[in-house]
């Protein structure tokens, strides 16, 4: 159980300095001049304790009356509530834009965003998550200005992996001035303990910190055995002892390898694959890491740009507020349709719903993901685009996809030997020889249509 003291403990600055960042909320925030309030839910005995233990990091106390602070933590979602009855929130108001903490200065993000809690680690994070992923294709200085504008913004959380190239190194070059003040996740995919040894050592190099707060194994085929002394997981374990890092999850795009991960209870947050198309076995394992204190990770919330109403993908995300979802950006454009949307308070209109309800007849059974756990291709297909070629064409700029590349890349199509070595290692059980085949004929339809409409249509 949380007591008063150990959740004071969660505020000094060297542990969880992170989890109770909250950004100014205009029109919601306190407005008695005081820039932290530490609020005690009412029942508590401890009081004298709780005060005296705010007095010794500084904290001012209780400047909110039970119905006042219940006011206000139902309107923010940054608050943790604890078993005790002990509800935490820290609130930075309007008066300061920053403040000192233990000696620690905290940022005052400039926008207003919805928090999530990530299950037992308690981190509080925007549910607005940058993806690095796209980063790799980004050259370093755009790269570095696009992540400086996320952090302006008021992004506090940052996922990257070992295996996305130079991702990690763009991060640390652009934030590791504000290390302090971001959540940090990355990968290993390494099986053994010292190739994740090895590889966190490389993550915190080039990532310019000394911890990582949340690292994890990326895509294992099946859960670890946590008696394995050899194994990665062992290695992030010692390591999580040593401080290097705070907590150890795990991405899978399996639904069983990640059903039995949450409830392996070796792991404090789980990143899987979900948007509004999921299915309902998917969806469960929401539920499933709320049962287990599990914190959830989504990706390919908009199924690598399959989906493209990006409204509808926000409005799905906030009826999950124990999810955050990490959204991949490559682009200032990007980045500011995101934020925008943050902004709004958006509902899930009948309009919404039917948007959700069309993506899901179209795209939902049968459709590749784009994950490209199905490579290599003996035939060199590219398949992770070639077997989503007929969606791309329809919801993206489709010249890009008619140049002469890549239509020898579609062509190669017919090179497959229908070793099915793609079909065995895809999660999603597809039949990708035969999807892909699909996708050529569709191709050469579609092309042939758009050759004809002249040098305007077909770069
Ligand atoms: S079945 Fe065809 S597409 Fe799949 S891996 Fe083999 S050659 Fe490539
Ligand atoms: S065919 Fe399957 S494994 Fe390959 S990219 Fe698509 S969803 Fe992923």
């Amino acid at each position: 159980m949380t007591t008063p003291a150990s959740a004071i403990e969660t505020l000094r600055p060297d542990v969880n300095r992170h989890d109770f960042l909250a950004p100014e909320r205009p029109n919601t925030a306190p407005t008695d001049g005081h820039s932290v309030v530490f609020a005690q839910m009412p029942g508590g005995e401890d009081g004298p304790v709780l005060r005296e233990q705010c007095e010794r990091v500084s904290l001012e106390l209780l400047r909110l009356d039970y119905f006042e602070f219940v006011a206000h933590a139902a309107r923010y979602w940054a608050f943790n509530t604890h078993a005790s009855g002990i509800s935490v929130a820290l609130f930075v108001g309007p008066s300061s834009p920053s403040l000192e903490l233990g000696g620690r200065l905290l940022s005052n993000p400039k926008v207003s965003m919805n928090y999530v809690s990530l299950g037992r680690t308690r981190i509080l994070v925007p549910q607005l998550a940058f993806g690095a992923l796209p980063l790799q294709r980004v050259p370093a200085p755009e790269a570095i200005k696009l992540l400086r504008r996320a952090f302006d913004a008021g992004i506090r959380f940052f996922d990257t992996a070992r295996a996305y190239s130079d991702s990690e190194e763009k991060l640390g070059l652009a934030l590791h001035d504000v290390r302090d003040q971001i959540v940090i996740a990355t990968k290993t995919m390494a099986t053994d303990a010292a190739g994740a040894r090895g590889d966190l050592e490389t993550s915190l190099s080039k990532l310019q910190t000394k911890y990582i707060d949340i690292i994890q194994l990326h895509n294992p085929a099946q859960v670890p055995d946590p008696n394995d002394e050899q194994s990665a997981y062992a290695a992030l374990s010692a390591a999580r002892s040593e401080g290097l890092v705070r907590f150890v999850g795990i991405t899978n795009h399996r639904r069983q390898v990640a059903y039995d991960a949450v409830a392996s209870g070796l792991f404090d947050t789980l990143q899987f694959p979900l948007s509004h198309i999921s299915s309902a076995d998917d969806l469960s394992l929401v539920e499933h890491c709320q049962n287990h204190e599990v914190g959830f990770i989504a990706m390919k919330a908009l199924c690598g740009g399959l989906l493209t109403n990006v409204t509808a993908a926000f409005a799905f995300f906030r009826t999950l507020p124990s999810v955050v979802p990490i959204w991949g950006i490559q682009r200032e454009s990007e980045l500011a349709e995101f934020l925008a949307l943050d902004r709004q308070s958006l509902v899930f209109s009948r309009e919404i719903e039917r948007a959700i309800e069309k993506d899901r007849q179209e795209l939902a059974t049968s459709f590749c993901r784009g994950c490209g756990y199905c490579l290599p291709c003996p035939a060199e297909i590219p398949i992770p685009m070639a077997a989503r070629m007929s969606f791309l064409l329809r919801r993206a700029p489709h010249q890009q996809f008619l140049t002469p590349t890549w239509q020898q890349n579609m062509q190669r199509i017919g090179d497959c030997t229908e070793c099915r070595d793609c079909a065995s290692r895809c999660p999603y059980g597809l039949d990708t020889p035969g999807l892909l085949k699909s996708m050529l004929v569709d191709y050469d339809q579609f092309l042939g249509e758009h050759v004809g409409c002249g040098l305007t249509c077909v770069p």
